[in-house]
C-alpha cells in the first residue's frame, strides 16, 4: 500500500486530499492501494477569511462530512514533530496519547499563525486568527454592555492596518453600534508604518481612506502599542487610549511545523518549493497553502498567503504527490490572476486586480462579491463527493482559472 499523508485540514489540506483522492479513482485503484490521509488538530475547515464577522463559530465545515464519503481516512491529532529522514510524523491525539504515522509522500498544509507580540499586557490582547480567538472575542465584545460604565468601554483599538486589520477594525464598527449608543462608539487603527494597507499599495489605498473616514475609525499612522492592560493601550507617542478591546492583527508567519523540513525559508518561513510544489532538495514532501512560496508562473511572482492561493495550491500538491507514488508525470503549478476583494464592514468592499492592485469595485457592488466568495466560493462542496471531486485536481483549477 501506498500512503500519502496530509498534514493540516485547511483549504490547502482538503483540497490536497480531494486531488490525491481524484487521482486514485481515476486510476481505478481503492483505498488499501493508495491510502490518503490527512492528520489535523480540528475537526473542522475553519473559513479563516470569516473570522472578522460576528458569530465566528458558524465558520466551519466538519472536515468528515467532506473527506469521508471520497474515502480520505481522518486522524485527529496535533503534529509535534516531523522526520524527513524515517518519513515519520509524530501527533499528540485526543486522548494524549502519542501516534506515529508513516508517510511515502507528505503534503505540509498546516497553515500559518499571527505573530503575538512579546509587550508588556499582551495577555490582554485578542486575535481573529482562529476559531477560537474569534470566538473569544465575540464572547467578549458581547459581554461590553454588563460591565459597569467606564471610559473605553464600547471603545477598540485594532493593531495593524494590513488586510486583516482593516476588515475587523471596519466590521467592528458595526458589531459595536450593535451592542451600545453610536455616539459611544470608537475604534481606533493603529499601524506602525506611514501609510493604511502598506502591503496594498497605492490602488485601493484612496477607497480605504474613504472608507475609514465615512465609518468614523480613527487612524494613528507611524505608530505602535507599547503596552496593555484590560482598560487601555499605551502607544509609542506617549498617549493611552482607553479601550476595553485590543485586537492584534500584525505580522504572520508560516505554520512552525515548517522548522521540521530541512530548506530554505521566505521572510514569512514558507517552505522553498519547485513548480510542482514539492519543497526544493526533497524527495517526498510536497507544501501546498501558506506554508509554502510558490511561484505563480505566469506572474512571476511568490503568491500570497491567501486562501484564494490555497485552493488551487492544495489542488496540484496533491494530486503531484500521488502522481508521483504512482510514477505519472508531476503538473505543474498554476494558478488564476492574482485579485482582491478587501471588506470594508457597512462601507462596503473594495476589489482590485494584478499585483499592482487597480481597483475595479468598490462600495455595495463590491460586497456583494465579498459575500459571494465568503459564503459560497470558498466553499467546499459538503455531502456531495461527486461534487468534490469534481472541483479536485489540476485540471479543474485551470479550467476554473480559464473560466474566470
Ligand atoms: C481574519 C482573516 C481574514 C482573511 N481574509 C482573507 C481573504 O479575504 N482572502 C484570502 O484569500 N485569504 C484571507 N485570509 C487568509 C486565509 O484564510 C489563509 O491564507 C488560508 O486559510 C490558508 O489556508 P491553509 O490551508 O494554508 O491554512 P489554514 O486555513 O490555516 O489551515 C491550516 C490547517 O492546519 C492545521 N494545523 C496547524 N498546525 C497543526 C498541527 N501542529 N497539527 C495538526 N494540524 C495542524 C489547522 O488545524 C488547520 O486545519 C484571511 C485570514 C484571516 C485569519
Amino acid at each position: 500500500m501506498k500512503n500519502v499523508l496530509i498534514v493540516g485540514g485547511g483549504f490547502a489540506g482538503v483540497w490536497s486530499a480531494a486531488s490525491a483522492a481524484k487521482l486514485r479513482q481515476e486510476r481505478g485503484l481503492v483505498e488499501e492501494e493508495l491510502r490518503v490521509t490527512v492528520i489535523s488538530a480540528g475537526d473542522d475547515l475553519v473559513i479563516r477569511p470569516r473570522l472578522y464577522e460576528a458569530d465566528p463559530d458558524r465558520m466551519r465545515v466538519p472536515l468528515d462530512r467532506v473527506l469521508g464519503p471520497i474515502g480520505v481516512r481522518r486522524v485527529a491529532g496535533t503534529v509535534t514533530d516531523i522526520d524527513t529522514g524515517a518519513r515519520m510524523v509524530t501527533a499528540i491525539r485526543r486522548d494524549g496519547t502519542t501516534s506515529k504515522l508513516g508517510y511515502d509522500r507528505l503534503v505540509l498544509a498546516s497553515g500559518s499563525q499571527v505573530v503575538r507580540p512579546g509587550l508588556p499586557g499582551a495577555e490582554h490582547l485578542f486575535d481573529i486568527d482562529t476559531l477560537a480567538g474569534a470566538a473569544t472575542l465575540d464572547a467578549h465584545l458581547r459581554r461590553l454592555p454588563e460591565r459597569a460604565a467606564e471610559p473605553g468601554q464600547f471603545t477598540a483599538v485594532v493593531v495593524g492596518a494590513g488586510f486583516t486589520g482593516l476588515e475587523i477594525a471596519t466590521e467592528l464598527v458595526a458589531r459595536l453600534k450593535d451592542l451600545a449608543p453610536t455616539d459611544q462608539v470608537r475604534v481606533v487603527l493603529v499601524e506602525r508604518q506611514d501609510a493604511i494597507g502598506p502591503e496594498l499599495g497605492e490602488g485601493p489605498r484612496p477607497a480605504i481612506q474613504k472608507a475609514l473616514a465615512e465609518l468614523d475609525v480613527e487612524v494613528r499612522l507611524g505608530v505602535s502599542v507599547e503596552e496593555v492592560a484590560p482598560d487601555k493601550v499605551r502607544l509609542s507617542d506617549g498617549t493611552a487610549v482607553p479601550a476595553a478591546t485590543v485586537v492584534w492583527t500584525a505580522g504572520m508567519t508560516a505554520s512552525p511545523l515548517t522548522s521540521f523540513i530541512p530548506g530554505d525559508k521566505d521572510r514569512l518561513g514558507r517552505l522553498d518549493v519547485d513548480e510542482y510544489l514539492r519543497v526544493r532538495g526533497l524527495r517526498d514532501v510536497y507544501a501546498a497553502g501558506d506554508t509554502a512560496a510558490a511561484v505563480s508562473p505566469a506572474e512571476g511572482r511568490v503568491v500570497m498567503q491567501s486562501c484564494q492561493h490555497a485552493l488551487p495550491q492544495g489542488r496540484f500538491a496533491g494530486h503531484n504527490a500521488a502522481a508521483d507514488l504512482l510514477g505519472e508525470e508531476l503538473v505543474r503549478f498554476e494558478t488564476a490572476p492574482y485579485s482582491t476583494c478587501l471588506s470594508l464592514g457597512p462601507a462596503g468592499a473594495v476589489v482590485t486586480s494584478g499585483w499592482d492592485r487597480d481597483v475595479q469595485m468598490t462600495g455595495h457592488a463590491a460586497k456583494e462579491l465579498k459575500h459571494a466568495i465568503n459564503e459560497q466560493w470558498i466553499y467546499p462542496p459538503v455531502d456531495d463527493p461527486a461534487e468534490l471531486l469534481n472541483q479536485a485536481g489540476p485540471k479543474a483549477e485551470v479550467a476554473g482559472a480559464q473560466a474566470s
